[in-house]
């Protein structure tokens, strides 16, 4: 099995239960498979079909992705087709008697053909070994995607009594599970359900201030990757598609109300690469299969926690490191709230509002996200640690709190414990706004005594002092702040208080790129476009060439013989024919320009899985080298064959880690220095996006960047 894994898929290894899968359905027992999407599936029938002797009939709901999957197939030299309403009758006829004749190994069929009579027929003058059924939720009506279509395959163990079957979905309930078994009677399958975690995601929700700027700054830390942003409304995708396009990011939006072939064109040409960044309604994403989606965004607080993992477990399907961000404000619990209460029925709405409590719980956490996300699905399968949230990826950090809480709790007894944190924040910051001023909230002796924290900071105080028990939430729908007894009898006391915040960990520790290998990324960059070329010459998606995975380990191994090549994940005996020698020129060309040397692939070099936080490699060896030498970095970069701006992200690493570096001479004047730091200050992150807008074309990222570089060794 292992032999023709590598040969026929280039892998070297089986993800977990792939191979006690195989085993089963190999032994000819029916089997229900439960994994989380990116889990690989697909091989536990793929695999199998291989070595049966007659074909395997897999069916799928998504016509969309059978061409992709088939296409995938065929890159591996692997002989399958599919048969759905898109194929003019004459090619359905040419499949037809080409599965007769036993040229065909894998078919893919839409369940509604099952239906039909002469389809019974022509599948009943067939040699079936296997029957696959993908997204096995879809036939049961307790799931969410009830396809009525799907009750067909409910024929399919009587007409094959002696065929296995194998069910396969990424969500499913017990009860939805029991449906599955007994529609397709399989009722002794053997259930294989493992654990729900996607370790390759790192999970972050982040405070809702400028989205845009924050945005653009995520997607333009991922130059090239594929991203998609979901919105809440349709309007919102269009707004910010044009707001990215008019700063030179490929973007398009995506939502139910575009006409059906603008759809499918747009979807197209994300999964083809032709443009990066998607910005969605939840419409997007289920005929959408793309493995090297690095970034989920969620402009707006998504309604459930099953939707919120639905969407960001489109990130990463090809096990590399991707990152989900939730942009979080108090105020889009009210959004959300107003859909769910257009609705007429009074249980469902009820419900909605209990899911989105959860969601809120879930954003305002001071506990490991991930193990809330698993613990809510009741997934008891995973006990590991977690470092890929942002919870986990933060330090906590203790500071003097008790002129601030004093001033909190004086300003909440003021205004008589009748407002919510903003209006207080409001106060105390002074803001001079018509309400406050109507409610003669501007002549408190509390008004405007605060002015060492940011709005953000006395949010963040406030919420702390909630946990602390000195203040109390009144209310869900606009909730109120009150002073508990144990708040008076600290303002009495006078007594010292510390707190403790998180503080973010900084933001290169989200990865800059999927690979957990420091892999060099020119040559990725040359790769990908070769890898475009191809795929466009053989009209696939680029995927289907090779995954970032595979194009990552070239880009740090350098490899330039065949046989080096061959070990590469994915790279099986069809592609090493058709692809290596193209893949190779380019590769061997770079490392002679270079000067770099061929590394040895590893036997295993497996899929990158875990993010792995603080990347050390021979590239920063380098870097290192050379900065100690006083090179600019326009040479380093000309000499490493790298942007300048991955140079500035390699010295920030640097630094980060506590190096002395000294960076002085990469410096601008003292007095753009100080500018820089102001703009800094003036924007209240450490966001380059909001402190360029700030400034003007005048200062490059570059420039901020090394800025921010010098912050961080002065602090
Ligand atoms: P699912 O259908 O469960 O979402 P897929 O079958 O699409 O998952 O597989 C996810 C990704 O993992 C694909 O890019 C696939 O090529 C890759 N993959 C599957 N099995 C292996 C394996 N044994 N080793 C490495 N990569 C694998
Ligand atoms: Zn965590």
């Amino acid at each position: 099995m292992l032999e023709s894994l590598k040969s026929q898929f280039g892998f070297d290894s089986f993800l977990p239960l792939q191979e006690d899968i195989i085993a089963n359905v190999l032994s000819s027992r029916d089997s229900l498979v439960l994994m989380p999407t990116g889990g690989g599936k697909s091989l536990c029938y793929q695999l199998p079909a291989l070595s049966l002797s007659g074909i395997t009939l897999v069916v799928s709901p998504l016509i969309s992705l059978m061409k992709d999957q088939v296409d995938a197939l065929r890159a591996n030299g692997i002989a399958s087709e599919y048969i759905n309403s898109t194929l003019a009758q004459t090619e359905i006829a040419r499949i037809e008697s080409q599965a007769k004749r036993g040229q065909l190994k894998i078919l893919y069929v839409a369940p509604e053909r099952l239906a039909s009579p002469r389809f019974g027929d022509f599948l009943a003058g067939l040699e079936i070994s296997l029957i696959a059924v993908d997204e096995a939720h879809c036939i049961s009506e307790w799931g969410h995607d009830f396809r009525p279509d799907y009750r067909n395959l409910k024929s399919l163990r009587h007409k094959f009594p002696d065929t296995p079957i194998i069910a396969l979905t990424a969500t499913a309930t017990d009860r939805v599970r029991e449906d599955i078994v007994a529609q397709l009677g399989i009722e002794d399958a053997r259930q294989f359900v493992s654990s729900f975690n996607r370790p390759n995601l790192t999970y972050v929700v982040q405070r809702k201030r400028n989205s845009f700027d924050t945005i653009l700054e995520l997607i333009r830390r991922r130059e090239n990757e594929s991203a998609i942003i979901y919105c809440a409304t349709r309007k919102a995708t269009e707004e910010l598609a044009e707001r990215l396009s008019d700063n030179d990011v490929k973007a398009l939006p995506y939502h139910a109300g575009l006409e059906r072939v603008l759809r499918s064109e747009t979807q197209e040409k994300f999964i083809r690469d032709e443009i990066n960044v998607i910005a969605a309604t939840i419409a997007f994403g289920m005929g959408i299969d793309k493995p090297n989606v690095r970034l989920v965004v969620h402009q707006d607080l998504p309604a459930s926690l099953e939707r919120y993992y639905q969407e960001t477990g489109r990130a990463g399907r090809d096990g590399l490191a991707s990152d989900c961000v939730l942009l979080y404000s108090y105020g889009d619990r009210a959004l959300q709230e107003f859909l769910i209460n257009r609705s007429e029925d009074e249980v469902e709405r009820a419900n909605a509002l209990e899911k989105l409590d959860l969601m809120v719980e879930f954003c305002e956490l001071r506990t490991c996200r991930r193990r809330y996300l698993l613990e809510y699905f009741g997934d008891d399968r995973w006990s590991g640690d977690c470092d890929a949230c942002d919870v986990c990826m933060s330090t906590p950090e203790q500071f003097d709190a008790t002129v601030i809480a004093q001033k909190v709790l004086s300003a909440v007894i003021r205004t008589e414990e009748r407002f919510g944190i903003g209006h207080i924040s409001g106060v105390l910051r002074g803001a001079n706004t018509k309400r406050i001023r109507q409610l003669g909230h501007d002549e408190l002796s509390v008004y405007g005594i605060v002015d060492d924290y940011s709005d953000e900071g006395v949010r963040e105080v406030a919420e702390l002092l909630i946990d602390k028990g000195l203040l109390a939430k009144r209310g869900a729908e606009y909730p109120t702040i009150a002073v508990t007894p144990e708040g008076r009898s600290f303002l009495k006391s006078r007594e010292n208080l510390s707190l403790t915040r998180l503080s973010r960990m900084p933001e290169h520790d989200v990865q800059q790129h999927g690979s957990d290998l420091d892999y060099d990324p020119s040559l990725f960059e040359k790769l990908r476009s070769l890898r475009s070329r191809i795929a466009l010459e053989r009209d696939v998606p680029p995927y289907v060439i090779f995954s970032d995975a595979a194009l990552g380990q070239m880009a740090h191994y350098y490899p330039q013989s065949r046989g080096n090549f061959a070990r590469i994940s994915g790279v099986g005996d069809v592609k090493l024919e058709q692809f290596g020698e193209a893949f190779l020129s380019v590769i061997v060309t770079h490392a002679q320009l270079h000067r770099l040397r061929e590394g040895t692939v590893p036997a295993k070099a497996s899929r990158g899985r875990r993010r792995s936080s603080r990347r050390k490699g021979p590239t920063h060896d380098f870097i290192r080298d050379l900065v100690r030498q006083g090179r600019s970095i326009g040479e380093i970069a000309e000499d490493r064959g790298l942007s300048q701006r991955t140079i500035i992200k390699h010295i920030e690493a640097l630094v980060e880690e506590e190096e002395q570096l000294d960076i002085d001479y990469l410096m601008p004047e003292e007095d753009r220095i100080t500018r820089v730091r102001d703009a800094f200050e003036q924007t209240g992150g450490h966001y380059l996006a909001p402190v360029r807008k700030l400034l003007g074309d005048d200062y490059s990222y570059e420039e901020i960047n090394l800025v921010r570089i010098r912050m961080a060794q002065d602090r």
